[in-house]
């Protein structure tokens, strides 16, 4: 993995930061290290606004480590309160960022883990771009820091202290469990109750289905809510749509999916990405309800969102009808699932699911 100099120390577990800042010529005591963990969390860019250190030591600091690795480069922002941010790191790759706002005005952060994405499913934008790298912790981590900033300043009167994000999806661009390590990292971050304090439950993490990474997370968590991108059950298709289930065969997959619900305890989501006439037939949602049971699992149905240029074995692809989309669902809820639909946000910019990597055009 890349690696910077000097040091990045966003993103670092508290005891991680500890163990560095000890590491000094004057090593720092715990309670100082703990004082600019919480400015770290609190979202500070610089060592000038650590007020409490007196002034020597945050020049010291300043000329050892960095605070940040990232920059936001542009904002986009979505008629319908989505706001995408574009963020470069320090090597020149670009990822991207989506702050999500629901009826009631709930914040929801959509982060990415890899710049592109190995998996190459042929509906999705990022999968499209090919792989260039895992994200580190702190890259992984700025991204929420980025986007807690733009909900303050979108809602200044959020009391002080609060992240103004009620839920962090790990479901932007790139495969979270082919980058389970640096993602734990980052997940340190967000739970420490010195910083951030952000509950397990209030994290959802989506897989395209790599069976040893969520058999990791059922052994050695964090248990976080685990969500599984099926999008068919039909074992030919789904190896034809999503390459990489090729070596994550369905009946293994399911396997660990149940083992992951009896480990943490949880309800699983399984989301399918509904293709207008490749996977919303009746034997579409025959082997699906086959799949869901004996999991206790909720099927959340995702539209389409349109990638310009996406084609599946030779054929343009195109969203699913309503009357498409209203019958899977119908069938679904006639075998007794449960089943949701995602509402399409971002769309304008470019920011909803499988759209991230496209340029977005600003909203006039
Ligand atoms: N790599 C992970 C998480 C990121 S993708 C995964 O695949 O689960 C997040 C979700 O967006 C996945 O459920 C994926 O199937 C879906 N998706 C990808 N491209 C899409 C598109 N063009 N329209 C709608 N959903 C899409
Ligand atoms: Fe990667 Fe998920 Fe896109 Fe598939 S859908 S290419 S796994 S980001």
């Amino acid at each position: 993995m890349a690696s910077h100099s000097p040091r990045v120390l966003s993103g670092l577990a508290l005891n991680e930061l500890i163990d560095e800042l000890k590491g000094l010529p004057a090593p720092l005591p715990p309670f100082r290290s703990k004082q600019i963990f919480k400015w770290i969390a609190r979202g500070a860019v610089s060592f000038e606004e650590m007020t409490d250190l007196d002034k020597a030591l945050r020049e010291d600091l300043g000329s050892r480590f960095l605070l940040r690795s990232t920059r936001v480069s542009s904002q986009l922002e979505d008629g319908d309160g989505t706001v995408k941010l574009q963020i470069d790191l320090f090597d020149g790759a670009r990822i991207e960022a989506v702050l999500l706002s629901d009826a009631e005005e709930r914040k929801t952060a959509c982060i990415s883990t890899q710049a592109g994405c190995p998996a190459g499913c042929v509906f999705c934008k990022t999968g499209s771009l090919g792989f260039s790298r895992n994200l580190d912790s702190a890259e992984i981590a700025e991204q929420f820091l980025h986007l807690k900033a733009l909900a303050a300043r979108n809602s200044p009167g959020a009391a002080s202290g609060e992240t103004g994000i009620a839920n962090i999806v790990i479901m932007g661009m790139g495969e979270p469990l082919l980058n389970l390590a640096e993602l734990r990292r980052a997940l340190s971050f967000f739970f420490d109750a010195e910083g951030l304090g952000i509950s397990r439950r209030r994290i959802t993490l989506s897989t395209s289905g790599v069976i040893p990474g969520i058999r990791d997370l059922a052994d050695n968590g964090p248990h976080i809510r685990l969500a599984c991108s099926l999008t068919s059950a039909r074992e030919e298709l789904r190896n034809r749509l999503m390459p990489l289930a090729a070596s994550n065969p369905l009946p293994q997959l399911k396997a660990a999916l149940g083992y992951y619900q009896q480990k943490s305890g949880q309800r699983i989501t399984l989301e399918a990405v509904l293709l207008g006439g490749i996977n919303t037939g009746r034997e579409d949602a025959a082997a699906m309800a086959g799949f869901a049971k004996g999991l206790d699992a909720v099927i959340n149905l995702i539209p389409w969102n349109p990638v310009e240029g996406l084609q599946f074995e030779g054929a343009p692809l195109r969203e699913p009808s309503r009357a498409e989309l209203e019958g899977f669902a119908a069938l679904l809820e006639k075998s007794g699932l449960k089943v949701t639909r995602r509402y399409r946000k971002g769309r304008g910019v470019a920011g909803a699911c499988g759209q991230l990597g496209v340029v977005g055009k600003k909203d006039s």
